[in-house]
This record gives structure tokens, sequence and C-alpha cells, in this order.
């Protein structure tokens, strides 16, 4: 069954009334759509936990520090309702820009400490779109429960963080990063790659788990580790890394690891930048 397709807030707010008022529990999932098997998991589990779900379908401008890569973000509504029915989506919220911002927009969700590192260098006001985007969806939704990808891990941390810093009542749900068969961790930007860079783009894959397979044999310092999933980068000239860095739970390099960790990483393949993430813990 098709789900109900919807781009203004107002009767948004009214369908999940009616389903809130039958008792039904609300999940939602944010996404920015081009919708693959990665989100489909989310809503999977969504589907299983919640009375109603909700997919919120919108390419966020804010949270783009560079235009073109705003301009090149695949949109594919028609394809993404299918596969939301195919799911039993019960609602997808599509707004345009103009209803999420109707005018300039003055007030923002900045997260401190946890976005000085990894993309938040490199990306300036890319979480606090982010945070901004999210906020606004959780009041328009009012969902139980939200589900977010370990993929995007650092932008789960700052949500985590955000809803335990402003007391915001939704339950996070973290998935785990669903992979190709050759490990590329999927993405709608991967659409962008011609086969010689989908190609070359398993190195990030193997980097990372070859430096996992030296965490879990007991390899403890952060340099070491990052030589090990360098060396195989480097087999292919096509991926040009933006940033490899272990860090902490709070997103902070270390130089050793002592605790849960994540080995994170971003990159250039051609004019595509892509992020993917190993978490070191038992
Ligand atoms: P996006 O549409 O890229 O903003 O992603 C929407 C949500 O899907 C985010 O919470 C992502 O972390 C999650 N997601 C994207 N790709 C994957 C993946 N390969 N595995 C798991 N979650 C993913």
């Amino acid at each position: 069954m098709k789900p109900e397709l919807i781009h203004q807030i107002d009767p948004l707010r009214a369908a999940v009334a009616g389903r809130r008022a039958r008792g039904l529990t609300i999940g939602l999932v944010p996404t920015m759509g081009a919708l693959h098997a990665g989100h489909g998991r989310l809503i999977e589990l969504a589907r299983r936990e919640c009375g109603a779900v909700v997919v919120s379908i919108f390419v966020n401008p804010i949270q783009f520090n560079q235009a073109e890569d705003f301009e090149r973000y695949p949109r594919t509504l028609q394809a993404d309702l299918d596969y939301c029915g195919r799911l039993g989506v019960d609602l997808v919220f599509a707004p345009d820009e103009r209803e999420m911002y109707p005018g300039p927009l003055r007030t923002f969700v900045n997260i401190e400490h946890l976005t000085d590192h990894l993309c938040g260098a490199f990306r300036p006001g890319h979480f606090r779109g982010v945070a901004t985007v999210v906020t606004k969806l959780f009041m328009i939704v009012q969902p139980d429960r939200a589900y977010f990808g370990r993929k995007d891990a650092q932008q789960l941390a700052v949500i985590r963080r955000m809803v335990a810093d402003l007391n915001i009542p939704v339950e996070i749900v973290a998935v785990p990063t669903v992979r190709e068969p050759d490990g590329l961790a999927l993405s709608s930007r991967n659409a962008r790659l011609s086969a010689e860079e989908r190609e070359a783009a398993t190195v990030l894959y193997r980097g990372l788990e070859a430096a996992r397979q030296a965490w879990a044999r007991g390899l403890r310092d952060a340099d070491q580790l990052k030589q090990i999933a360098r060396e195989i980068f480097a087999t292919r000239s096509e991926v040009r890394i933006e940033y490899l860095e272990v860090v902490d739970a709070e997103m902070q390099p270390v130089a050793m690891v002592s605790g849960p960790a994540l080995l994170a990483v971003a990159a250039w393949v051609g004019t595509t930048r892509l992020i993917d993430n190993m978490p070191l813990e038992p």
C-alpha cells in the first residue's frame, strides 16, 4: 500500500495526532531521500517497534556547506514512495524549502565540543544545520522514537547529546551500518560514483576493517591503527583521505584506545565525498 504523502506541516500534525489518539506509538525516520537499503533497515526497525511510522524526506539546505553538493544531491521522490510503501510506512512527510524555512531563520541549535573534529571540522555549519532541522522535525512530528544510522556516527552522537541536554522526550534508536557485499557502506552519494570510483571506494571499508582486526588482536596505539588503514587506502589513487581519526564517545581524538572508540574516515573519491567508520568496542 502507498503511504500517505504529506507536504505541509499542519496536515502532517493532524495525521499524526489521529494515530496517537488511537493509541499508536509514533516512530520517525528522518532522511534526505534517495532511499536505499540502509534507510530500509531504519524503517524496518521502526515498523517493528512502533504503531505508526513517519518517514521524512527533506534535502535540508542549511546543512550543506557547498551549494554544488546540495544541487547535485539525488532526488527520487516517486521511487522513495514506492519503497516506503513496500516497507509499510504510514506517512511520508516531504516538505519543500518554503514550508520548512518560510523566512530567514534566526534560531539555530548548536552542539559544542562533539562537533570540534571529524566532519564538524571540515564542514562548517553542517551539524548546526542537522541539529536545527532534526529539532524542527521532532517538534512537528513529536515522535516517541526516532531512528538514526551508525554510518553517520558523529551525527548520532550529536543528536543523542542534544536530546539529553535539551530534555527532548524522544528515544533515539541507533541502527548498525548496512553495507554492500564488498563492504562499501550504502549511501545516497554512491550513485554518483563511476564504475572505477565505485570499485576504488571499497578500500575505505577494507582499511577500516584491517585496523579493527589489529585492534581486536590487542593493538591500542591510534597512530599505528591509522597507519594500517592508510596503507590500504593508498592502494587506490582515486581515493583522497580528508580525515582519519580514532575518537572516543565524545568524538575527541585519542592517542591510545582505552574505552569505546571509533575509527572514522572521510574521503573524496573523484568529486564525491564519502564517510565511513568502524566501532572499536567489544
Ligand atoms: P540520509 O538520508 O543520508 O540523511 O540518512 C538518513 C538516515 O539513514 C541517517 O540516520 C543515516 O545515518 C541513515 N543511513 C544512511 N546510510 C546508512 C547505512 N548504510 N546504514 C545504516 N544507516 C544509514
